[in-house]
């Protein structure tokens, strides 16, 4: 065995690794930390270093590192099937796991793909299909929330409006429209967020009024914008934008990558509203952070105009590993801790907790728009710097955090097994990190 030891693991993978969302030049500064195993909420490194994942490693785990229940779960699948193609064969977890989130969604058909830019791309192909096969080709155009974010293959990053992960690829992208942000931190001085979300809904309304003979699908990241900064909205705004698509007769489709099982404080953010999308897409949190795995599911009536002797009205999207028997047995046994265990009704008590222990914080001079929507919380840093996230990043490391602030907007997004004491520990590093991050 080769030497593991936390020098030589980093010099490798900078040989041997193209990390994502890197300057693979700035792992010279800041070296990525050599994990060797997880614990609940820890993950810990080679040198036996402890870090807390405030936030989830990247959106998706929910129920700690090495959950026991999941590990159960896979490890049972393991001896009796691993994968098998999913075109010509079928098998238990994937039924199930399809009545299941049918139950829970409202809507029905779960397709797969293997990660959440995939779950846009099939919504978005799906919805064109929709029209292509209803004698309306003319509807292939698509409608996005301003600094909303879907992905980051092709088609997905045509439907982004993040400039830092767009610009460069602008010449390879279909063109697609944005319609103002109902994010409640540029309502008027004066104004209510719900005010706010009524005035964007106009403004969707408008573009809606004009366009909708050519627009196929109005994509959008139910009350909370993730990678552009945790932007918050009204649940208004998903009323108004149901109630809009419907008159004109376009496809909502919810992407609930991010804010799916329970990320809001909901098990999906559409409930909050209490409204259905056309199509739901689901990822990240989906097998508590452990496979890769996505699905989308619409309604009878899409599925409907799809369903011919017609082999090419059908929908001949694949990958290679869909409905993977593994990760849908990873998602099952989240579903049944979120049943078992109560989960939502749990952190509602966890997310007043939480709050309460950022009360230092979110008091804190330099801190702006301190927000939270159910276990997510996130607030901006008024005169940042340049270098600000970096430093942050470091300082909460220092104190044995792991966060990516995303630039001046600091965000916690712990799992959800997080106790009253880790709370109290992590609100008070975070205060440090930030005094350490802004006193540099
Ligand atoms: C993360 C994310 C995606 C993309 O998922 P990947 O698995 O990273 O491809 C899409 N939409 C939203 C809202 C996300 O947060």
């Amino acid at each position: 065995m080769k030497d593991l030891g936390v020098n030589n693991l980093i010099e490798r993978t900078r040989a041997a690794v193209w990390h994502p969302c890197t300057q693979m030049k700035q792992l010279e500064a800041s070296p990525p930390l050599a994990i060797a195993r997880g614990e609940g909420a820890w993950l810990i490194d080679t040198e036996g270093r402890r870090y807390f994942d405030a936030i989830s490693s990247w959106w998706v785990n929910l129920f700690g590192h090495c959950n026991p229940r999941i590990n159960a779960a896979i490890t049972d699948q393991l001896g009796k099937i691993e994968h098998v193609m999913l075109a010509g064969a079928t098998h238990a977890p994937v039924v199930e796991l399809s009545e299941r989130l049918a139950a829970l969604t409202g809507l029905g058909h779960a397709f797969y793909g293997s990660d959440g830019a995939s779950a846009t791309e099939i919504a978005l192909k799906m919805s064109a299909h929709y029209w292509r096969n209803t004698d309306q080709t003319q509807k292939n155009g698509f409608m996005s929330l301003q600094n909303g974010y879907h992905g980051e293959t092709v088609g997905a990053l045509s439907v982004t409006d993040i400039p830092l992960f767009k610009s460069t690829y602008a010449p390879l992208l279909r063109h697609s429209v944005q319609v103002p942000t109902p994010d409640a931190r540029l309502a008027d001085p004066g104004e209510s967020a719900e005010a706010f979300a009524l005035r964007c809904a106009d403004a969707l309304e408008a573009h809606l009024a004009e366009h909708a003979a050519t627009t196929a699908a109005f994509i959008v990241e139910p009350l909370v914008q993730g990678a552009t900064g945790m932007a918050m909205y009204h649940p208004v705004y998903l009323i108004r934008a149901r109630e809009l698509c419907n008159q004109y007769g376009v496809h909502l489709i919810a992407d609930e990558i991010a804010v799916g099982f329970g990320r809001t404080g909901s098990m999906f953010a559409c409930e909050q509203a209490g409204i259905k999308p056309d199509f739901i897409c689901l990822s990240k949190g989906i097998t508590g952070g452990y496979l890769p795995l996505s699905a989308v599911l619409t309604t009878d009536a899409i599925y409907t105009a799809f369903y011919d002797d017609a082999t090419a009205r059908g929908f001949l999207h694949s990958h290679s590993y869909t409905g993977n028997p593994l990760a849908c047995r990873a998602a099952l046994a989240v579903l049944d801790i979120f049943e078992h265990d109560q989960v939502i009704a749990a952190n509602r008590i966890k997310s007043l907790e939480m709050t309460g222990a950022l009360e230092e914080v979110s008091a804190h001079s330099r801190v702006r728009h301190f927000r939270h929507a159910g276990m997510i919380w996130a607030f901006d840093v008024a005169d940042a710097g340049p270098g600000f996230a970096t430093r942050f990043h470091a300082e909460a490391l220092a104190q044995g955090v792991f966060m990516r602030p995303i630039g001046h907007t600091v965000y916690l997004m712990p799992p959800y097994v997080i106790t009253p004491s880790e709370m109290t520990l992590l609100a008070g590093r975070v205060l440090r990190a930030l005094e350490l991050s802004l006193a540099a």
